[in-house]
């Protein structure tokens, strides 16, 4: 069996005002040393050949310029062409991309793959469930699988399942049906993590839905809110060889997700900068980690929000770290000022203008990491240390901290530009509060200007009715 595999990933918000260019993307292909850790399940399939084309990846942003857009498709197509005839395709996809001036990207970019492997070929894709899922794509695509856990952590296990179900498929000539249900509703990640309820309950219900025939596989999408597109909504998707069983499959999970819409929370105490600022510098167990939450970079933030670290100057709190402001000419001042150096520099403000200005701030470079692909700087202001970056870099990891000289245990206070807090980082945590900070990722949904998703949609009509409608391809 001769299968394809590539596919494009972004989550781009389109509030932001901060393009994602086509440096920004990481593509991948066969032979980087890479590609075998994005799909390492592949040696367990023999009776396939596999062709890695191009994956194209990049960290959630902006919308994506049209001209990076273009190029990468041509690039996937061209190398698909080349490989013609293929039995199969499968694709690592997001869901949330959105391209400067069209709109359901991934219809278009499933939809020219369609049209280039014909109707015989099968294509698989594997989704973030925070991607936005169309007609067109459920039209273009044989089979779609995706995530079952928010934070994400189980990437490769979907990967497979969606390589897996592919295989079955050529190997026992399946086509597979889809059953589609738009649910009506735009949540934030932050409220629907799969760690808690009702998030944690409601995609434990899925394996219940599977039977492995009849139904094979069913997926729950909760959407992306930061996408003002008519395809914006959650949904839930069943595939498999009956129809009944498929469009009851999904229905039954649309049902269970609209009836608990009311009761999607945040997973911690989420309160204004000011508050959680008071309540952290009054804490005695340490370190308190809170989340900036509207420039969250893993949502799309631009990562250079003044914002939070403009009312941490004023509380001076004694001991606090923020990871991170986004500023390629600021450290570019403290690395020719050295290492010791007192440095007077207005910060930050001016990738999100729109949500931010810049921010005068005086402090001794601390510590210099000469990273070559991103320089980063420690600066301390009074005890306020601002990790600065060349380029826009979330702080997940332990190790990224012990890079730059800290260790995270002894400081009181660490603030990270995300939304929920990924393991490591919750590990870490004695305390954890999410703050309702401005950005391009506001958590306040009502507050932002929605032109384009499909009314009506909760929570933006509070008192909608509505009932399952499905959807068969
Ligand atoms: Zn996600």
């Amino acid at each position: 069996m001769r299968i394809a595999i590539g596919g494009i990933a972004n989550e781009s918000c389109t509030f932001s005002p901060l393009p994602t260019a086509f440096e920004d993307f990481r593509l991948l292909r066969q032979e980087d040393p890479q590609f075998a850790e994005l799909y390492p399940f592949l040696t367990a399939f023999p009776e396939a050949e596999f062709f890695g084309t191009v994956t194209a990846k990049a960290l959630p942003g902006g919308p994506v310029e049209a001209s990076a857009y273009a190029a990468i498709k041509s690039e996937l197509l061209e190398r698909l062409r080349a490989l013609l005839p293929l039995d199969g395709v499968y694709l690592d996809m997001h869901g949330a991309l959105y391209v400067s001036g069209m709109l359901d990207a991934e219809g278009d970019w499933i939809s020219a793959i369609r049209a280039l492997v014909g109707p015989d070929c099968l294509i698989s894709a594997s989704y973030d469930l925070h991607g936005n899922v169309s007609e067109r794509v459920m039209e273009g695509l044989d089979i779609i699988t995706g995530y079952r856990t928010a934070p994400h952590i189980d990437t490769v296990e979907t990967r497979e399942r969606a390589v897996s179900l592919l295989l079955r498929c050529l190997r026992e000539g399946i086509r597979p049906r889809k059953a589609f249900v738009k649910i009506p509703v735009g949540l934030a990640g932050e409220k629907t993590s799969t760690e808690w309820e009702p998030g944690k309950s409601i995609y434990a219900a899925i394996p219940g839905e599977i039977d492995g025939d009849a139904v094979m596989d069913a997926t729950i999408q909760v959407g992306y809110v930061w996408a003002d597109e008519p395809r914006m909504t959650a949904c839930a998707i069943a595939i498999g060889q009956d129809d009944k069983a498929i469009s009851s499959a999904a229905s039954n999970l649309a049902a269970l997700y609209w009836q608990r819409r009311a009761d999607f929370r945040f997973g911690v105490e989420a309160l204004s900068i000011d508050d959680c600022l008071q309540q952290a510098m009054a804490e005695t167990a340490k370190p308190v980690v809170i989340s900036d939450s509207g420039d969250n970079i893993t949502a799309g933030g631009a990562g250079d929000v003044t914002a939070f670290l403009e009312r941490a100057l004023r509380h001076q709190p004694a001991d606090l770290v923020y990871a991170a402001m986004t500023d390629a000419a600021a450290v570019q001042r403290c690395l020719d000022a050295g290492q010791g150096a007192t440095v007077d520099l207005v910060i930050g403000g001016k990738l999100d203008h729109l949500n931010s200005k810049p921010l005068p701030i005086t402090g001794a470079v601390e510590f210099i990491k000469l990273d070559p692909r991103n320089p980063q700087v420690l600066l301390n202001a009074n005890g306020i240390r601002v990790i600065l970056t060349a380029r826009r870099a979330s702080f997940q990891r332990r190790q990224q901290f012990l890079d730059l000289n800290i260790t995270p245990e002894e400081h009181q206070i660490i603030v990270v530009k995300i939304g929920y807090l990924v393991p490591e980082l919750k590990a870490m945590a004695k305390k954890n509060t999410l703050a309702l900070s401005p950005g391009a990722v506001n958590q306040d949904l009502l507050a932002l200007s929605f032109e384009r998703i499909s009314r009506p949609c909760y929570p933006f009509d509070a008192d909608m009715e509505w009932s399952p409608t499905v959807q068969l391809f």
